[in-house]
């Protein structure tokens, strides 16, 4: 057998090698089709093989794929930046252009604490960050993330940023399920800055609606409210890390949206270019930049990459298919009709605790008693063989386990890109439907379940 060289996720597992891809559809060298349920992980939102797109990529190619951008600006990055200022609320006018979430939300950090330095309090450079969180795999971007998992071999490297519970109303860490919400969630964030102490710290940073680590968790109405409240209370910027939420995915063109709050930063990565090409941004607000207007003039980041033209110009063309297709309306409605479609599965199947989420970017979290909320084992391996299951018979879905301090919980995102049709959903939902009867049936003969409503 030939010799491997190419680093894959798991280096003892066969991938199949991708063909091509069509719409929602992907397709490998052997013919196989796959319903693309998660956009990959959460990020083909226009689908695969747009030909605008593919168009737009070949004309700036023609002129210029790459200037450095200490030599050069573009029209591309500059027109860009323009649309997205255009696009997200408030004066978020700033955009700082990188190659991945992880560059996204760690530029974040360090614009947070060096609008601080410009001002003359230096010793604002903490960041208080939930866990049950997922910002990224850098090592400013992990120390932000409460994602057991993902921190524990770096551990002694990381700083401890993780700092209050997450907005998870189905395990409410307040235990406010029955005596209603008080956003006590919130309110730990004003604990955790008095406890820290306001002038040593730069940021707040938060997933709008909490992906990779659980799942789809969406918080409370009053939530985000209330925490910038918070952060406007003890001058502490809040940082919004839409990275998977941005750009049109959860009904919305940015998810904090929803509530009606413009945070001082945004960061922005995996629908900005559909994964047409690899680009991000961290998006600023005027007050944010203004200090370091007067001052430095220089934001201490940037990759050789950064704002190139090439990926500028794909973005853009991205963002303008998403408008003139009315995508993000369609993510709203058509998340509506999966939701329901969701719902009725968890009708059929007592191992779904919990339908979640927003427009396109939707969640299931797996039980095995409906009424105590008893997560399985996390050693059961529930949501990989799930995962397995659907990816063997044609859909993909995106894995969100260990939701649960990283030791149990069991979830799913369901994301496929926005353009979906109903009769699409309905495949999709056929195919899941198909995969969580042969893994109930298995659980049960495993006698990790009783009782099943669906044998
Ligand atoms: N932030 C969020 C909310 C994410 O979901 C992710 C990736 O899943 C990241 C940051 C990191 O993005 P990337 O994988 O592009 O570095």
């Amino acid at each position: 057998m030939e010799r491997n060289h190419l680093i894959k996720p798991t280096l003892d597992q066969d991938y199949p090698t991708i063909s091509h891809g069509n719409g929602i559809y992907l397709y490998d060298t052997d013919g196989k089709q796959y319903i693309d349920g998660s956009s990959g992980a959460v990020t083909a939102s226009i689908g695969h093989g747009v030909l605008d797109i593919v168009e737009a990529m070949t004309e700036q190619a023609r002129k210029v794929s790459f200037a450095y951008r200490s030599h050069f600006t573009s029209e591309a990055a500059e027109a860009l930046a323009k649309k997205l200022s255009e696009l997200a609320p408030g004066d978020l006018n700033w955009s700082f252009f990188v190659n991945s979430g992880s560059e996204a939300t760690e530029t974040a950090m360090k614009i947070a604490i060096q609008h601080w330095q410009e001002k003359g309090f230096e010793r604002k450079n903490r960041i208080i960050s939930r866990w049950t969180s997922y910002h990224g795999i850098t090592m400013g971007a992990l120390s932000m993330s409460g994602h057991v998992p993902r921190r524990k071999r770096f551990v002694p490297l990381l700083e401890d940023f993780p700092s209050i519970s997450a907005p998870y109303c189905y395990r409410c860490p307040h235990n406010n399920e029955t005596s209603g919400c008080k956003l006590k969630c919130a309110d730990e964030l004003e604990t955790a800055i008095q406890r820290v102490g306001s002038e040593n710290i730069a940021a707040f940073i938060a997933e709008p609606i909490i992906g990779a680590s659980a799942g789809a968790v969406t918080p409370p109405d009053g939530y985000y409210q209330r925490i910038k409240e918070i952060c406007e209370t003890y001058d502490i910027l809040f940082i919004a890390d839409e990275v998977m939420t941005g750009i049109g995915r959860t009904g919305k063109m940015f998810a904090m949206e929803h509530w009606g709050v413009t945070p001082d930063i945004i960061a922005l990565g995996k629908g900005m270019s559909a994964g047409y090409t690899p680009i991000a941004a961290t998006m600023i607000t005027d007050r944010v930049m203004e200090p370091i207007l007067k001052g430095s003039k220089s934001i201490m980041a940037g990759h050789t990459y950064s704002a190139n033209p090439l990926s500028a110009a794909i973005s853009l063309e991205v963002l303008s298919y998403i408008e003139r297709n009315d995508l993000v309306r369609a993510a709203e409605e058509k998340g509506q009709y999966l939701f329901k479609k969701l719902q009725g599965l968890a009708e059929k199947f007592d191992i779904i605790g919990d339908v979640r989420g927003k427009g396109l970017l939707l969640g299931l979290e797996f039980v095995s008693d409906r009424v105590s909320k008893t997560p399985f084992d996390l050693q059961i391996g529930l949501t990989p063989r799930l995962v397995n299951k659907a990816f063997a018979k044609g859909l993909i879905i995106y894995p969100a386990a260990g939701a649960i301090e990283g030791i149990a919980g069991d979830a799913v995102i369901i994301s496929p890109p926005l353009i979906i049709t109903n009769e699409e959903i309905d495949r999709l939902v056929m195919i899941l439907e198909a995969s969580l009867d042969e893994l109930q049936q298995e659980l049960h003969a495993e006698g990790l379940i009783e009782d099943m409503q669906a044998i």
